[in-house]
């Protein structure tokens, strides 16, 4: 697919190159693989531990050509997304017995948040769910507009209030509403000024709390959306939110057009917390559940 085919190049390429003329993994191959990593945007302490990983690897087996050093890398990068991907079977699915379902969802502006949203109420909706969407980011105009478009494209109900108006009183209204119309999933979308942390921490906070009013072990999932293609900002934003509030998905988009899908590796490693999906495209159908294996595979063919 398109998306994942670009970072494949990437990744491999360089990797090709940077063993070209070796024969064996010696510490030549392995700074030069490092430096791959690096640039690919994995992120210096998980391209540490990925390169620790493969010298105690060559270290026990002697011999390690370069031709092995692609199996040996992708067994490594699949190990480490295993520690944090709980399996996903490939589909658009959550709980049933949590219902609503609701998922907050932060990240700052310009990382395809709305976006994210649209697609994912699209893919709920499809397959046979009713969904409710809060546009609880009121710090923006434009940010209430545009999740209005997508429930428009999506065919969903939206719940909004004026701009400038109390995030967690849309919150409220919008699991008020669900629980009333009998929905099946929630998708709240979030300001997420990095700015200023203290208050993002606190209106995040009072969101969670308001929630709990209605649905007392709401939200039941807060996905981070971060633009794949930002390499260290995406670490940056990433360390930040997870400090303001509970992370428990990351959504990373723009793995079309970019050569870094390698934050899909880092991020993961650094949180702990597992990638859900992935975003491909601006279309309505470009959001895919993260598959470990298949991302694994792009990266080495
Ligand atoms: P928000 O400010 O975080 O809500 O960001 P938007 O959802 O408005 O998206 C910002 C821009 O990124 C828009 O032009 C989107 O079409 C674009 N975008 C979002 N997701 C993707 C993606 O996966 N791939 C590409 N190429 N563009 C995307």
């Amino acid at each position: 697919d398109k998306g994942l085919a670009k970072t494949k190049e990437s990744v491999f390429q360089k990797m090709t190159r940077a063993v070209v003329g070796k024969t064996r993994v010696d510490d030549d191959v392995l700074d030069s693989l490092e430096e791959v990593l690096i640039t690919s945007d994995v992120g210096v302490d998980t391209t540490l531990r990925i390169i620790e990983r493969i010298e105690e690897r060559v270290a026990k087996d002697k011999y390690v050509g370069t031709g092995e050093l692609n199996v040996i890398l992708r067994e490594e990068i699949a190990a480490l997304l295993a520690e944090n991907e709980e399996d996903i079977e490939g589909d658009f699915e959550f709980p049933v017995d949590k219902k609503p379902y609701v998922i907050m969802v932060v990240g700052v502006n310009g990382v395809g948040k709305t976006t994210t949203i649209g697609k994912l109420a699209h893919k709920f909706k499809a397959s046979g769910k009713k969904v409710i969407l809060g546009a609880a980011d009121t710090f923006r105009a434009a940010a209430i507009e545009q999740l209005e478009i997508w429930a428009n494209r999506v065919d969903v109900p939206l719940v909004k209030q004026k701009m400038g108006s109390d995030p967690a009183s849309v919150a409220y209204d919008t699991l008020a509403s669900a629980k009333t119309k009998d929905a099946d999933v929630v998708i709240i979308d979030t300001a997420g000024r990095l700015h200023n942390k203290v208050n993002l921490m606190n209106e995040l906070t009072k969101v969670k709390k308001v929630m709990q009013k209605v649905v007392p072990d709401a939200p039941h999932e807060i996905m981070l959306v971060l633009d794949g293609s930002t390499g260290q900002n995406a670490f940056e934003q990433a360390k930040q939110f997870t400090k303001a509030t509970e992370v428990t998905s990351l959504a990373i988009t723009k793995l079309d057009g970019t050569a870094k899908g390698g934050v899909v590796i880092g991020v993961s490693d650094q949180l702990k917390v597992p990638v859900k999906y992935i975003g491909i495209g601006e279309g309505i159908d470009d959001l895919q559940v993260f598959n470990r294996k298949e991302f694994v595979d792009s990266l080495f063919g």
